[in-house]
């Protein structure tokens, strides 16, 4: 069976005070919910050990990695680094990745497959650009970032993957998916996992949304039999919001 998550990031955002309050918010009202959806915060880089300290039902995440595993590379912040400070989930190839930092789907390959042989679970980020919805090319596009992001993976690598598919056009920008688009293309992504891999592991990974979801929407969204949960911006910086979506699940 596949697991629920849903999994906050906060991108750039939060100083390290704040950021260790909301993450205990977040822990308290977990703990006390128990909810049976997996869920994950995913801090900046500064904050993640202080962080991993004050968690327990909250699992942790970072927002990116190297596709390196050490070296001469000023800046970069290796998987096993992320492993070294407790972090269990990385985001790879969120949007903002791919659009301010030119990071391209075979990078994000090398990342997804450093992050499995670490002992990271990615959560591989898709997703197209209003344009190319518009213009009737989303599913080539989602098609090529997940043949070539997970190029070579294994089955069994893929029982530690996570997709998160986020239409570009509604990340921050209040834009919303109906539950109908984001249900089609969720079940889009699962055939086409049946024909990269198996059907197993089409039926086992968990496909979350990604892009304006709050408590208001959260429902109808994760509605979808092909919603397996979602990747949370704006509304993870908030514990009641984050944790009103968790319940909606
Ligand atoms: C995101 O950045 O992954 C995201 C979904 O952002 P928001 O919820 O703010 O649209």
């Amino acid at each position: 069976m596949r697991k629920q998550i849903v999994a906050g990031n906060w991108k750039m955002n939060t100083l390290l005070k704040d950021g260790m309050e909301l993450a205990k918010a977040v822990e308290k009202m977990e703990k006390d919910k128990h909810s049976e959806a997996i869920v994950i915060i995913a801090p900046p880089f500064t904050h993640l050990s202080k962080i991993k300290e004050l968690i327990e039902s909250v699992k942790l995440g970072a927002q990116n990695c190297s596709s390196e595993p050490s070296g001469a590379f000023t800046g970069e912040v290796s998987p096993g680094m992320l492993r070294s400070a407790g972090v269990e989930y990385v985001i790879i190839g969120h949007s903002e990745r791919r659009s301010y930092f030119s990071e391209g789907n075979e990078v994000l390959n090398k990342k997804v497959k450093l992050a499995l042989s670490t002992g990271l679970k990615p959560i591989y980020c898709c997703g197209e650009v209003l344009g190319e919805r518009e213009s009737g090319q989303l599913y080539d596009v989602v098609r090529s970032q997940l043949e070539i992001g997970l190029k070579d993976l294994t089955l069994s690598d893929m029982a530690d993957v996570v997709i998160a598919y986020e239409p570009v056009w509604a990340i921050g920008t209040g834009k919303v998916a109906t539950p109908d688009q984001a249900q089609e293309m969720h079940s889009f992504i699962r055939g086409l996992l049946g024909g990269m891999f198996n059907a197993e592991v089409a039926r086992n990974t968990s496909i979350l949304y990604g892009g304006s979801c709050k408590p208001s929407n959260a429902a109808e969204l994760f509605a979808g039999k092909d919603v397996d949960g979602g990747l949370i911006g704006g509304a993870s910086l908030k514990a009641d919001d984050f944790i009103a979506i968790v319940n909606a699940i």
